[in-house]
Parts: C-alpha cells; sequence; structure tokens
C-alpha cells in the first residue's frame, strides 16, 4: 500500500494511474477505521482497479471544539486494518488540505436546512469543502458512502452533480454490530456501561417500523422521542421522520414512497446517528 501524506504526490500516482487507464475506487474517511469502512473498500475493491482511501480529520465540518478534539484517532491501526485492500492511503495534516482558510461555500437548499444540517450549522459545507477537494486530487470513478450517514450521502450527490464531477456515488448499507449497533468510529468512545445500552437506539428504531401502521409521521417521532427519553443515559437530539428521497419532514406516510427515520442521540457525552428505511424492514 502506497502511503502519502503529500498532495503532489498523491496526484503523481493518480496522473500514472489514469495513463495505465486504470479505474479508481475512493473512500474518504475520518480514520479509528472499522468494519463499515472496510466493507465499502471491499466493494471499491471489487468494483474498480485501484483503491485509493483518505483519513483526515476534517476540522471544518466540526462545530464542537470538544468534538474534535476528543474524535479517535489511531493511524497506525488504520494503515493495518487495511493494508491488503487498499492501494492507496492520503493521510493529509490539515496544513496541507487548507494552506490559507477555505472560502468556498456551498448552498444545498432544503437538503441542508434539516437534521444533521440544522443541529450542526456549517457542518455540511465543511463536508463538502473536503469532498470537494479530495475529489478535485483523486479524480475517482466511483466513490463510497456509507448509507448511515444517509442526508451526508445525499448532500455528496448534489455536489457531484451541481459541480457536473463525473463520479459514480455508490453507496452501502449501514455496518451493524450483531446487537444492531450501528459500528462507528465514535462507538469507541462509549464505556462499558454505555456500549451495552447503545443497541437500544436500533431496538427502539425497529419497534417503531413494527408499529407504523398505527402511527402517524408526526406521532412516529413522539414515540420514538419519548422511548429514548425514558432511558436515563439517553438525550436525544432530534427524531425526524422524512421523505427518503428530499429529506423534508412528512405529513402522511401514504404520500411518499419510501420513508426514512433519522435520529442523533446523545449517549451522555457521545453524539450517535442512525436511521431506518421505512419500506425496507431489514430489523433482526
Ligand atoms: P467517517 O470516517 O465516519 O467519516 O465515515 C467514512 C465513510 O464511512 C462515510 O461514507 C460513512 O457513511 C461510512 N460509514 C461509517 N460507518 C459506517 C457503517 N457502520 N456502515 C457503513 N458505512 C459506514
Amino acid at each position: 500500500m502506497i502511503i502519502t501524506d503529500s498532495i503532489e504526490t498523491l496526484k503523481k500516482y493518480i496522473e500514472g494511474f489514469k495513463n495505465e487507464k486504470k479505474s479508481i475506487g475512493f473512500i474518504p474517511t475520518m480514520g479509528a477505521l472499522h468494519e463499515g469502512h472496510k466493507q465499502l473498500l471491499l466493494k471499491a475493491k471489487n468494483e474498480n482497479d485501484v483503491v485509493v482511501c483518505s483519513v483526515f480529520v476534517n476540522p471544518l465540518q466540526f462545530n464542537n471544539a470538544n468534538d474534535l478534539i476528543n474524535y479517535p484517532r489511531d493511524i497506525q491501526a488504520d494503515k493495518a486494518f487495511i493494508d491488503g485492500i487498499c492501494d492507496l492511503l492520503f493521510i493529509p495534516t490539515a496544513d496541507k488540505m487548507y494552506p490559507s482558510p477555505p472560502t468556498e461555500k456551498y448552498d444545498f437548499g432544503e437538503l441542508e436546512k434539516v437534521m444533521e444540517g440544522k443541529f450542526r450549522p456549517g457542518h455540511f459545507n465543511g463536508v463538502a469543502v473536503v469532498v470537494g477537494r479530495l475529489f478535485d486530487y483523486v479524480q475517482p470513478d466511483r466513490a463510497y458512502f456509507g448509507q448511515k450517514d444517509y442526508q451526508q450521502l445525499l448532500i455528496i450527490k448534489q455536489l457531484v452533480k451541481e459541480r457536473q464531477m463525473p463520479i459514480e456515488i455508490e453507496s452501502l448499507e449501514t455496518v451493524r454490530e450483531k446487537d444492531g449497533l450501528a459500528i462507528s468510529s465514535r462507538n469507541r468512545l462509549l464505556s462499558p456501561k454505555e456500549r451495552a445500552i447503545a443497541p437500544q437506539i436500533r431496538r427502539i428504531l425497529c419497534q417503531a417500523v413494527e408499529l407504523q401502521p398505527q402511527f402517524s409521521p408526526k406521532q412516529m417521532e413522539q414515540y420514538i422521542f419519548d422511548k429514548l427519553l425514558s432511558m436515563e443515559e439517553f438525550q436525544p437530539e432530534y427524531v425526524t421522520v422524512a421523505d427518503a428521497h428530499t429529506l423534508q419532514p412528512i405529513d402522511k406516510f401514504e404520500a411518499i414512497q419510501t420513508a426514512i427515520i433519522c435520529v442523533a442521540v446523545w449517549l451522555n457525552n457521545v453524539r450517535l446517528i442512525d436511521n431506518i428505511l421505512i419500506n425496507n424492514n431489514l430489523c433482526k
């Protein structure tokens, strides 16, 4: 595996791949790599000649200084974890990604006014700035994103469309622990006690989906919110039932093709997100 922190070196390798007419699959990450990331890399490996992965904890997308400081980092373990799957690992520093303060301003309209966009002001602009730059450097044929960050996935699709980048955005269902907890780098921050109750988030979402015929979207949001709140360690930030294509809130389930429930929950000091598509009952 080639490892570099230099944009110039990255570009040289990319030029070489392009000259050899090799297709490039790209997975941008913030590191502390886990099975969810690995599945994205394996999908990319299956569908491309070359797999490029980036590890960069992007300060621009953090709206909370402590969250940025506490974000888990373990680059040595990351290298070992993806060696043999990844061909090129790009690990820039913030100085290299942002030699001067970035000025790009993106407008994702209604899509960024809800959920993560609403509760983490500036988050998606930060995501779009870094992913836009990484796409410019890596020039992938395909880029891979997880449905765990469902809103981010839609934002990236819009980014590529607006900038008319010739990149296919591929997505992967959320990879979960055996007990249903969505795998996340942030799970490393949970105490054993918190880790034991974290799967309740998924369980409550699954219960709500099973009860769906008796709920309107608003009633469903309330049901989930109350269930989460009833657990001492949970502090729900938002529970939103939305149209899965636009992420706008809905009044009736009948009016749309696919609905999604998205939640953000604080488990003491750790913020976890998860979601479930309503026509896709994969609860186990
Ligand atoms: P992150 O390192 O958290 O920024 O995530 C990098 C990419 O991995 C994003 O596209 C995430 O949506 C994706 N990802 C993170 N966790 C999972 C998971 N449990 N299952 C599938 N994809 C994931």
